[in-house]
C-alpha cells in the first residue's frame, strides 16, 4: 500500500526510499548500457548486503566509478583502486571493487562483438507466457543461462540469483505482483520498448550488414527459434552456451 491508497507489491513499504525506486524503476525496461552495466555491478556490491544499504550509497557509487562508463573503468589504475578502497561512501570491498573493474574490460568485448551490452542482455528475455507467478522464485532457466554464458566470458559476481534480481529490475521480467498498481504501468512500458539488438554496424533491424559475424542471425534464432534469415549460414558454427560467434567468423568479409 502506498499512501495513495493503492496496492503494491509488498517489499516497497520495507524502507521509505524504496516507494519511489518501486514507482519509478524496479521493472521498467532498460536499453541504456551504462544503467545495465551499473545495475550489474552494484548487484555485485549487494552480495551479503541489503539492497537498501546500496541504494543508500548508489549516487556515491555514481560519483567514484564515473557513472558506470565502463570505457573509463576498464583503464582504471592501482591509484584508482586506492582511491576506491579509501572511499567511505562505497562499499570498500577489494574484491569487490577488482570485479567491477574486470567486468568493465569484459563488458568492452562484449560490446565490441554484439554492438552493445543491452543487445546481448536482452537476449535472455523469458517467454512471457512462461513465467512463474510474481515474486515466488529467485532464479529461472534464464538467469541460469545469463549467469553461466557471463561466468565463462569472465565475468564476477554474476550468480543466478544475482541475475535474476537484475532482471526483474531491468524489466525483463514483469515482477509486480498480480494487484501492484505499477505492474500495468511496466506492461505497456514493455509493449513500447524497442527490443535492442539488430546488426552490429547498420544497428538496425532492417538493414544488416550480411557480414557472416552478423549477430543479427543469432538473434533471430535466438528469439523465434526459426532459420536465419540469411542464406548460406548453415556451415557457421556458434556457441550456443554463449551465442558467440567464434574467433575466425568475427570479422565480416
Ligand atoms: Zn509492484
Amino acid at each position: 500500500m502506498g499512501p495513495d491508497g493503492k496496492s503494491r507489491c509488498r517489499w516497497c513499504n520495507a524502507a521509505p526510499e524504496f516507494l519511489d525506486y518501486h514507482d519509478t524503476e524496479w521493472g521498467f525496461p532498460v536499453s541504456n548500457d551504462r544503467r545495465l552495466f551499473e545495475k550489474l555491478s552494484l548487484e555485485g556490491f549487494q552480495s551479503g548486503l541489503s539492497w537498501r544499504t546500496i541504494l543508500a550509497k548508489r549516487e556515491n557509487f555514481r560519483a567514484a566509478f564515473h557513472d558506470f562508463d565502463f570505457d573509463r573503468i576498464a583503464r582504471f589504475t592501482q591509484r584508482d583502486l586506492d582511491r576506491l578502497l579509501k572511499d567511505a561512501g562505497i562499499v570498500r570491498h577489494r574484491g569487490k571493487i577488482a570485479a567491477v573493474v574486470n567486468n568493465a574490460q569484459r563488458a568492452r568485448e562484449l560490446v565490441e562483438r554484439e554492438g552493445s551490452l543491452a543487445a546481448f542482455i536482452w537476449r535472455y528475455e523469458p517467454d512471457q507466457k512462461q513465467l512463474a507467478k510474481p515474486q515466488t522464485v529467485s532464479t529461472s532457466a534464464e538467469s541460469l543461462a545469463l549467469s553461466k554464458d557471463l561466468k565463462k566470458l569472465g565475468w564476477k559476481f554474476v550468480g543466478p540469483t544475482t541475475m535474476y534480481a537484475f532482471m526483474q529490475a531491468m524489466g525483463l521480467i514483469n515482477d509486480h505482483v498480480a494487484d501492484c498498481v505499477i505492474r500495468s504501468k511496466i506492461e505497456s512500458a514493455r509493449k513500447r520498448f524497442k527490443r535492442p539488438g539488430g546488426c552490429h554496424r547498420t544497428r538496425s533491424m532492417k538493414k544488416y550488414c550480411r557480414g557472416r559475424a552478423c549477430p543479427t542471425r543469432y538473434l533471430y534464432r535466438a528469439r523465434h527459434a526459426s532459420p536465419l534469415h540469411h542464406s548460406g549460414m548453415d556451415a557457421i558454427q556458434f556457441s550456443p552456451a554463449t551465442g558467440i560467434w567464434p574467433a575466425s567468423n568475427e570479422k565480416a568479409p
